[in-house]
């Protein structure tokens, strides 16, 4: 099962190889195949199975970039696609939940990410891959 954080849905949605590291962008990559092989998802609070290879973990729970920033985040994604904490759900019921998120609550959970304003993530691309990923 993979254990991932509510905004990751929304990253592993638009992942296009970038990443703070090899390593990193390598987990994402691993995560990806398994969505895509249709692996069940539980959505959890705090660090995931992308955390777990990230250069900004701190701890067991911390994030360098903001440990509150990034569980804002979380929130936003968790009320936009209307999943709870220990949800447990497959890659194609995620696509349906990302299919319903509104370009408003996608721009609230992922205001201000560098890889947004950096261009690498949009809502255009967003509505493009989640037909896609989560199948
Ligand atoms: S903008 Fe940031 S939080 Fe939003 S999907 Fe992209 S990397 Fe994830
Ligand atoms: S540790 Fe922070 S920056 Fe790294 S994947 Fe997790 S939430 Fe994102």
């Amino acid at each position: 099962m993979i254990r991932l954080r509510g905004h990751h849905l929304f990253c592993c949605t638009l992942f296009q190889g970038s990443g703070y590291d090899g390593t990193f962008a390598s987990r994402m990559a691993q995560v990806l195949e398994r969505l895509q092989a249709g692996e069940e998802i539980c959505l959890v609070e705090g660090c995931d199975d992308v955390c777990a290879a990230c250069p900004n973990r701190r701890g067991e729970a911390g994030c360098a970039l903001g440990t509150e920033n990034v569980a804002r985040r979380d929130a936003a994604a968790r009320q936009a696609t209307g999943v709870s904490l220990g949800e447990e759900f497959f890659p194609g019921e995620a696509g349906q939940k990302l299919r319903a998120v509104s370009r408003e609550q996608w721009e609230t959970a992922c205001a201000c990410c560098r890889w947004k304003e950096e261009g690498l993530c949009s809502w255009e691309l967003f509505v493009q891959l989640r037909s896609q990923r989560f199948v």
